[in-house]
């Protein structure tokens, strides 16, 4: 059988480009080198526990629009996910007393927020409703690839007011379009915060586009969460593939993207097999296709250009825990965010992101028992050159740090504690097959919002990149957008 597309790794993004491509019937082969699909979107367990290793604020699964890119994926290929609906986004425990709740509900949460900003009342409306005008140009147009000029004409001739207004806020900020209306320096940080727990920068240098899509989204298809844990969105992406003709092998780890007079051609795998393909793609991070798969000292200037403008973020520390239901006081949320001191949010161990599932989806957890995922930035370079009991004594410390700082929520923990496993950048490294064990790209330094994000294809010709190294960054809902258009690019050059 003659491959039509070859991707390297089963994350969302990748499985999303391959289901696209085999819906369209395309011959595709997906190699993944883990045991399970799914990459930072993926779940172990443990001892009755169902842990999602990453993600678990889910967008994407709504019903209407055009951004409820999950959903569509998975119809496209005659599956689907229950979805089950988060009524509050997050819950902010912050500085200076801070306390809020984001809910589903629009108008509850500008309620909220202003409760604690009288004076910006009117600030907080125009910054929000702002997000609503990116937001809606996006959901009313058909996401696919802005490499193919015929859709983007097509696209501009059905909703030119859309596109005009895409247009005016790719190159802005969320910080910069704040500022326009909030004046209030403590406001200024909750933004920042609001930026910061899915961008991981502060909002200064977060896009406006992806800043309206999370702002707003939450509000209208919202958060939900899968019924079975995050995990299962993978494993109905690959039931989807295969029905559709697809395949995919697990414990294929690439570890050379072969080229022939400057084409990709097909890949070698670390057990020496070899594949070729018409097109190839990479789900690897950016950092992992160009220094790992390909000779480094070959990559190309415009990916040199590139790593002069994005570094890679900060991995995490991650306790996966298993507490008494006991613990969790009535009316406890899904997701919380932690900080006591502003200026600590962008540190190593400042802000603190907490998920429990299970509120939502019981059955992660043996009866009386929930699941609390807590995670915080760590970089790599604070777990190297360490003996084997020095990194167990660093994880213990670290994660009882955490701990001690959540007992401030959930009175208790430490004493109904059933289960801890600790995942450091390491893990993630080895496990998600990351460099650094990285969450993604973030910007060096403030740029024109979204303009230098890169899009599917690369220099190398037949080479593409999808995931959270392109157009436009991480997230769930954000690299499956990317993987229809690196799906939709392909599809036009094999002619499908
Ligand atoms: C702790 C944490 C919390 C997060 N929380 C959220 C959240 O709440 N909501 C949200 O939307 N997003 C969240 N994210 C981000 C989100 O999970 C990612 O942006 C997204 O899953 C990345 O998808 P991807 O397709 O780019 O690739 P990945 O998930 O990185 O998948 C890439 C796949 O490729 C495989 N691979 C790599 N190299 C090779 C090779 N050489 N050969 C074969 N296979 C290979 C890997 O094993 C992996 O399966 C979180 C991430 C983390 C780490």
């Amino acid at each position: 059988m003659t491959i039509d597309a070859i991707v390297i790794g089963s994350g969302i993004g990748g499985l999303v480009t391959a289901t696209q491509l085999a819906a369209k019937g395309a011959k595709v082969l997906v190699l993944e080198r883990y045991l399970i699909p799914g990459g930072s979107a993926g779940y172990f367990e443990r001892q009755g526990y169902r842990f999602d290793v990453g993600a678990s604020m889910i967008f994407g699964l709504g019903q209407n629009g055009t951004t409820n890119l999950l959903t569509r994926a998975l119809s496209a290929v005659n599956v689907s996910q229950e979805a089950i609906a988060d009524p509050v986004q997050i819950h902010y425990h912050l500085p200076q007393g801070l306390d809020l709740k984001v809910d589903w509900v629009y108008e509850k949460f500008l309620q909220n927020l202003t409760a604690h900003f009288r004076h910006e009342e009117e600030g907080i409306r125009r910054f929000y409703d702002e997000c609503q005008k990116v937001f809606n140009c996006l959901n009313s147009i058909d996401l696919l690839s802005l490499e193919e000029p015929k859709y983007l004409l097509r696209v501009f001739f059905q909703h030119p007011l859309a596109c005009l207004g895409l247009v005016k806020y790719l190159p802005q900020n969320a910080g910069d379009v704040a500022r326009r209306y909030i004046k209030d320096p403590q406001l200024l940080k909750f933004i920042d915060m609001e930026c910061y727990c899915w961008s991981v920068v502060p909002a200064d240098m977060t896009p406006m586009i992806n800043a309206g899509m999370v702002f707003s989204d939450r509000h209208y298809g919202g958060v939900n969460y899968p019924k079975g844990g995050v995990g299962q969105i993978a494993q109905k992406l690959v039931e989807g593939l295969e029905k559709a003709g697809g395949k995919i092998q697990y414990q294929a780890k690439v570890t050379k993207i072969l080229t022939q007079r400057g084409r990709a051609v097909g890949v070698q795998l670390a057990n020496g097999k070899v594949y070729h393909g018409k097109r190839i793609v990479s789900n690897a991070t950016r950092w992992d296709t160009f220094e790992q798969l390909l000779p480094v000292e070959q990559i190309p200037n415009n990916e040199k250009k590139w790593q002069q403008n994005y570094q890679k973020s900060p991995s995490f520390l991650s306790l996966h825990m298993g507490v008494k239901q006991s613990v969790l006081p009535g009316e406890t949320e899904c997701h919380h965010i932690l900080l006591e001191d502003w200026e600590k949010m962008t540190a190593a161990e400042g802000t603190v992101f907490v998920s429990i599932p299970t509120l939502l989806d019981p059955d992660l957890a043996p009866t009386g028992y929930h699941i609390i995922h807590a995670f915080t930035p760590h970089w790599i370079d604070d777990w190297q050159k360490l003996s084997s009991t020095e990194y167990e004594v660093k994880k213990e410390e670290a994660a009882w740090r955490i701990i001690d700082r959540l007992e401030k929520i959930f009175p208790g923990l430490d004493a109904e504690l059933d289960y801890l496993e600790v995942a450091t950048p390491r893990t993630h490294r080895r496990f998600l097959g990351r460099e650094d064990g990285t969450y993604g790209p973030i910007p060096r330094r403030k740029l024109q919002g979204l303009l230098k994000m890169p899009f599917n294809r690369t220099a190398i010709r037949g080479l593409y990149c999808v995931g959270d190294s392109t157009f436009p960054g991480q997230g769930l809902n954000a690299v499956a957008f990317s993987g229809f258009a690196c799906a939709h690019r392909i599809a036009v050059d094999l002619g499908l």
